[in-house]
């Protein structure tokens, strides 16, 4: 039986709830007046049940379909202004004991060099982060309890938050790790993670069965039960998501809006960000063999109306995006971009020529350097934003999505994206891109809303040219 709060996977990732959702949307794909209700009711910007948001994803209707486009650019533009947060991945072991046939780290995988970073590599790719400007990173791992086990994961963010080269600091470390227990989702949390991220995959049972035939990661119900497990453990930010283009893209359209509906009942607070990776190539892993692969137009309509259901969520795609993908998406609805990535293990301390593209999880399309993607980012009119600002201020859970709801956290957002652009561009860029960057924050400056809070930036700015850093609203 379908039960949105229950605790058991099966229940609040119902098989009968999301075939027969696949069903009414597909009936009432030509029903006018029922599509035109639930876009008036998703511009009262409060969200739209996982069926709603499956009739707009099938819609064929083009007048619709631009005013669900300009909806989700409006919602955007609303809540969360028009910062756009960067960060990098750092990945610190390949070894993994699963057999996840799409991910070239599975265990049978020979052709790649397995590697784990000793503290010292850490330092050094952790310095590298820092001298391109990061702030912000998100930690991977491959599953494996003898090679990667939670003391090491630990002991590596103690280390990635300990250092200090010129004026860099990383100041917020979201963690990619397998699923685990409540004990050690507190250890995490103890350590001071910003968020926990885990990818579902798939919502469907029966690919995800066959789509990891070994290993821990094989076990549906834990891996599905594992943010119900991080939010117990005292976790209150994290970040789902599905591999699109594994298995049909709206079964885990529908399982993914059904998974934040659950953590939303259960513990008020729904999943602090959403990604939206798709299937892409990398070593030993053949694409031809994913046949339900997700064009560019559907990629758009999946984020313009995740943008609309659940609209407090924040959202997030990699490198594995080209630019001129990723130019699409980010009006319709991302609001959070990685930018100079390496997906191999110690590839930021090779530099650029040696980007252990052979032991890399997935090939970058955007390959670009930071700079390249902070210019480009001013050039379309965003602002570049390092901020860390939320969970360091204790706004995590319920705390930020009240404000969220409010309207209230571009209030903060704003402010807080110039001042970590002011940083990243006194210390960071390139001539031009620091020229064009102090163009726009004299722009965006002006158009701060409070005027108290304007002054305060200001002066802030100016500190921050003199040589002060780490403000924050
Ligand atoms: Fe291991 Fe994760 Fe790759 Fe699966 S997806 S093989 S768990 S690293
Ligand atoms: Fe994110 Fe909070 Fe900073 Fe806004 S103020 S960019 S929500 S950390």
């Amino acid at each position: 039986m379908y039960r949105v709060d229950s605790s058991k996977a099966e229940e609040f990732i119902h098989h009968g709830e999301i075939t027969a959702s696949l069903a009414y949307a597909a009936e009432n794909a030509g029903n006018r007046p029922l599509l035109e209700s639930i876009l008036r009711k998703a511009e009262e910007g409060r969200g739209l049940t996982h069926r709603e948001a499956l009739l707009l994803l099938d819609t064929r209707d083009e007048e619709l379909t631009e005013r669900m486009f300009a909806l989700a650019r409006r919602i955007k533009e609303h809540i969360y202004g028009n910062r756009i947060v960067m960060f990098a991945p750092l990945y610190l072991s390949n070894y993994c004991v699963n057999g996840c046939v799409y991910c070239p780290y599975h265990l049978k995988n020979k052709h790649i060099p397995r590697r784990k970073l000793t503290q010292e590599e850490i330092r050094r790719e952790v310095t590298a982060l820092q001298d391109m400007g990061h702030k912000r990173l998100a930690l991977e791992a491959g599953e494996d309890p003898r090679n990667n086990p939670l003391e090491y994961i630990l002991e590596s963010i103690d280390t990635i938050y300990s250092i200090r080269h010129r004026n860099g600091a990383i100041r917020r470390v979201n963690v990619n790790i397998a699923a685990t227990t409540v004990e050690n989702y507190r250890r995490l949390r103890d350590a001071g993670i910003g968020t926990y991220i885990l990818f579902q995959e798939t919502y469907d049972k029966a690919a995800y069965e066959a789509l990891h035939p070994t290993g821990p990661k094989s076990d549906y119900a834990y891996h599905t039960e594992a943010m119900d497990r991080a939010m117990q453990g005292g976790i209150d930010d994290v970040g789902i998501g599905v591999l699109f283009g594994l298995t049909d893209c709206r079964y885990d359209f529908t399982g993914l809006l059904m998974h934040a509906e659950h953590l939303e009942a259960v513990y008020g607070v729904g999943p602090h960000t959403i990604s939206v990776p798709r299937i892409c190539p990398a070593d030993d892993i053949d694409t031809a063999a994913f046949p339900n692969a997700v064009s560019d137009e559907l990629f758009r309509r999946i984020v313009a109306v995740l943008r609309i259901a659940v609209p407090y969520t924040g959202m997030i795609v990699s490198t594995r995006e080209s630019q001129r993908s990723r130019e699409q998406v980010l009006e319709l609805g991302i609001s959070q971009i990685s930018g100079g990535s390496r997906t191999g293990v110690g590839g930021y301390a090779a530099g650029e020529e040696e980007a252990s593209h052979a032991s890399a999880q997935f090939d970058v399309s955007d390959t670009r350097t930071l700079d390249q993607i902070v210019g480009w980012l001013v050039g379309l009119g965003y602002i570049p934003s390092f901020c860390t600002a939320c969970y360091r201020e204790g706004r995590t859970g319920d705390r930020f999505m009240q404000l969220a709801k409010q309207g209230k956290i571009a209030d903060c957002c704003s402010p807080n994206a110039l001042m970590t652009l002011k940083e990243y561009l006194t210390d960071y860029a390139s001539e031009a891109t620091r020229r064009a960057g102090e163009e726009l924050i004299a722009r965006e400056l002006l158009r701060l809303p409070n005027e108290r809070v304007r002054e305060i930036t200001a002066r802030r700015l100016k500190a921050i040219a003199e040589g002060e850093r780490d403000f924050r609203f």
